[in-house]
């Protein structure tokens, strides 16, 4: 033993003679993005349809994870953005859903929801943001820390809590798109007193005006075959125009459609987007020294193009073109403003999303709708029977039951006993698969399958008492359009991408998980992981 030590310390003394000693240099910025509801069959899909300088590029160029799922339930945007960038789930961040009931104040809860701060730029309660629900650090935060403050840290979605919660704790600014009659950017009190000059002039640039105006596919229609018939009965569409299909005149829409807000649910909400994060690169220098920013970019609009028309519509295939087009130009932009090799960015979504179900039905596959109403009523019945009163349950969100643990207490009853009789009963529903009890979830350590994923989000403070799964493909939806929240492949699959500095070129199939992105990041910039981060750093992404 002895002697192998000394040999392999006289190897590494005489490695010490030609090893390099200058140090690595980091990435002058990190881009961080977010495709909201992006599947990962998405990049395979309409690959034939991508330009050389988007998705196909981070692929080309760098390193691609094609097996990369989430590892929790409920697979929602709140807890998307957060777990991206915390590098962990639920369980140790806290944001469970994008609202929930809270058990202390007795009330829904927004995740991104602050109402100790004031809104900035807008005098709405849009701007009454924060991400002080947000229970660990981002990987932005640590950069902070590292830097003593000199990296900044810059969130930008046309969604709130898209900008809010990649950001973090310390950012300098998160920017998200306040639309109605206003079609402006705003953030709130928790980052600033005033909105900087640049965004102020972004707002009366009439750069979100311009977008108004006529959405038709980039290519002949007839080209798009990899997306259904542009008729159809899945999909939603716009009020003040009969049919879902194309072309849609968003001036005139908007009038009926919430004003700017129409622009969220078409690919130019993307591209605003894009043309805000680029302004604010130039605007706050992002990337002009040797120490390292953190920008944060969510493009929203693909999540509501999917809800409203599904993912298998044209209107999806042309967003998806659409982005491709501006990843393009947002990449163009970085080689030359912080130049080539200098930054390094990542893609990745915050959930997938289901097929619509009376899509799938209609070509035979087992999917369809819950029926709420059914379940309340026997469920009302069944605590009225057992308990003598329905009081015993205060809320039923995200798939979740919560009860009232006083008037549990006041019955005299059994609090673990009740979990199991209404875990019993709920499992005896239509389209309920599975159920689990708060209980089981704080003894049992689960290592795979669902029930690990619902470990996962389950937060102990935060979660409820009993915790329904449904059939798969069965939601909790409208009949036209496509949701999200399950743990299944559909919702969990997202793409990852990795290039620019410090990125590997390569492929995996090896199964990664979304918290291993933020400790991955922080291993490329040799700073400390994210305070509670669960993932590990994908070593064979880094070069
Ligand atoms: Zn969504």
């Amino acid at each position: 033993m002895l002697s192998f030590c000394v040999a392999q310390n006289r190897t590494m003394a005489s490695q010490e003679n030609t090893v390099n000693t200058e140090v690595k240099s980091k990435p002058k910025l990190v881009v961080g993005i977010v495709v909201d509801q992006m599947r990962y069959d998405y990049l395979t899909r309409f690959e034939s349809k991508f330009g050389e300088g988007g998705f196909k590029r981070m692929m080309r160029e760098g390193f691609n994870c094609k097996n990369n799922h989430f590892n929790f339930v409920p697979t929602y945007t709140g807890p998307g953005h957060a777990s991206i960038y915390t590098g962990t789930t639920p369980k140790y961040h806290g944001i469970i859903g994008n609202n929930w009931y809270d058990k202390t104040t007795k009330e829904m809860v927004y995740c991104a929801g602050d109402e100790n701060v004031e809104p900035i730029g807008t005098l709405d309660m849009a701007g009454k943001m924060s991400p002080h629900r947000m229970q660990t650090t981002t990987f932005g935060d640590e950069n902070r820390l590292f830097t003593q403050m000199r990296g900044k840290t810059i969130g930008i979605s046309l969604k709130d809590r898209g900008a809010i919660l990649p950001a973090g704790h310390t950012a300098n600014a998160a920017y998200w798109f306040h639309g109605r009659d206003e079609g402006v950017w705003v953030s709130s009190s928790f980052y600033m007193n005033e909105l900087p000059k640049w965004v102020k002039d972004f707002n009366t640039s009439e750069t979100a005006e311009s977008y108004l105006k006529v959405w038709n596919t980039l290519y002949d229609i007839s080209t798009y075959t990899e997306s259904g018939s542009d008729e159809n009965t899945f999909e939603g569409g716009f009020r003040g125009k009969e049919k879902a299909t194309f072309p849609y005149d968003l001036k005139v829409l908007s009038k009926e459609n919430r004003g700017f807000d129409i622009l969220k649910a078409t690919p130019y909400g993307n591209s605003l987007t894009t043309d805000f994060a680029m302004t604010a690169i130039k605007a706050e220098a992002l990337g002009q020294d040797n120490i390292t920013d953190v920008l944060t970019v969510s493009f929203s609009s693909t999540d509501y193009v999917g809800h409203n028309f599904g993912v298998n519509s044209k209107e999806i295939e042309d967003t998806y073109i659409r982005l491709d087009k501006d990843l393009e130009r947002f990449f163009i932009y970085l080689d030359e403003t912080i130049g080539k090799g200098e930054y390094t960015v990542f893609l990745t979504a915050d959930h997938g999303a289901v097929d619509v179900p009376s899509y799938l039905s209609s070509v035979k596959i087992p999917a369809g709708y819950v029926d709420n109403k059914d379940r309340k009523e026997k469920f009302n019945k069944f605590l009225n029977t057992t308990y003598g009163t329905e009081a015993i349950v205060e809320n039923i969100s995200n798939g979740q039951i919560f009860l009232d643990r006083a008037k549990v207490k006041s019955l005299g009853l059994n609090l673990t006993d009740v979990q199991n009789a209404i875990a019993m009963e709920q499992l005896a529903y239509k389209n309920v698969s599975k159920v689990y009890t708060a209980t089981t979830m704080s003894t049992t350590s689960f290592s795979t399958g669902i029930e690990e994923l619902l470990q996962n989000g389950f937060n102990q403070k935060r979660s409820g008492d009993v915790i329904l799964v449904n059939d798969s493909a069965f939601i909790s939806y409208g009949k036209t359009g496509s949701t999200h929240g399950s743990g299944l492949n559909y919702d969990t699959h997202v793409p990852l991408l990795f290039f620019g500095k410090g990125i590997a070129k390569g492929e995996t199939y090896e199964k990664t998980i979304i918290p291993d992105i933020a400790p991955t990041i922080s291993a490329l910039l040799g700073i400390s992981f994210p305070n509670g981060a669960s993932g590990q750093p994908l070593g064979f992404v880094i070069d």
